[in-house]
């Protein structure tokens, strides 16, 4: 006998008929509402605008925007190119007193020692420069005999140098004063590499034009001097790898010494003008692969 059926369960066979096999079988309310040709354009029509919608959104977003704001743009494109070699500037001027220990250097009247006044004089020179804002350093500050390897190391080891050797000879007209330089070598470039006996080659048209410049200050203050840098073979400035010269006074034959500490400060002024007009000229040559 079957049991009444009750209203629950016809409508769930009612749906159960009605259901669809296939991709619309949940609900048979939504298939039935589907069928009306009418609805199914409407539900593709509905569909096609969705899809143009989309596309639009997307194409909007493609499409370049109004900046908010201008962005700064860098003075300059940093980031993009090699590090440029650093310029070396003029920083130091290195004063090499010569002589000492056991070498008291030219031997005048009444003892006068070349390697004692040479400390008074370098003290002289070395206030001067110090007056126009250089840095000085010195390779002895007393009678202590450095080489002339140390004297040369201690200007190599500097960055931005300029080394000045100074000395009174036993010769020449009292009263005088000569700046010296290396003869002019080959050309050369820093980074290559040199001998140590031949430092000074890449420097010896920087030398000269220093050479002239601290001369011609000379020549107008002591009577008699040359007017320009004399060239001369000399050991202290063969090893040395900065615009260097050497700086002579005439001399210790003198019979008194204080003639030769008169003309200190002349020398000591001489120099320190020269270097600060020097100072625009001090371009160093540098190494040739580092500019390609
Ligand atoms: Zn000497």
């Amino acid at each position: 006998m079957r049991e009444p059926r009750s209203q629950a369960v016809f409508a769930t066979e009612r749906l159960q008929e009605c259901a669809l096999p296939s991709r619309f079988g949940i609900l048979p309310v939504v298939h039935n509402l589907i069928r009306p040709p009418l609805f199914r354009i409407t539900v593709t029509l509905s569909a096609i605008a969705l899809l143009i919608a989309a596309r639009s959104y997307v194409s909007t977003a493609q499409l370049p925007q109004k900046p908010a704001a201008p962005i700064a743009a860098p003075p300059f494109p940093v980031a993009q190119l090699p590090a440029a070699p650093q310029p070396i500037n003029l920083s130091v001027i290195v004063l090499d007193p010569a002589h000492g220990g056991t070498d008291p250097g030219a031997r005048g009247a009444q003892g006068i020692r070349e390697s004692d006044l040479l400390l008074d004089l370098t003290v002289q020179v070395r206030r001067a420069l110090e007056a126009q804002g250089f840095q000085v350093l010195q390779t002895r500050a007393g009678n202590e005999g450095p080489s002339f390897d140390d004297r040369s190391t201690l200007a190599n080891a500097q960055r931005g140098a300029l080394f000045v050797t100074l000395h009174i000879s036993s010769t020449g007209i009292p009263g005088t004063v000569r700046g010296y330089v290396s003869p002019d070598a080959p050309a050369a470039t820093i980074g290559t590499m040199l001998s140590w006996d031949h430092a000074q080659n890449p420097y010896a048209g920087l030398s000269r034009k220093f050479g002239d410049a601290v001369q011609g200050l000379l020549a107008q203050r002591f009577k008699g001097s040359p007017n320009n840098a004399q060239t001369a073979s000399i050991r202290q400035l063969r090893t040395t790898a900065a615009p260097a010269i050497a700086v002579e006074l005439s001399s210790v034959s003198v019979q008194d010494r204080s003639e030769l500490d008169q003309m200190m400060p002349g020398v000591a002024d001489a120099i320190a003008r020269g270097v600060a007009a020097f100072r625009p000229s001090y371009v160093l040559p540098t190494e040739v692969s580092s500019q390609r």
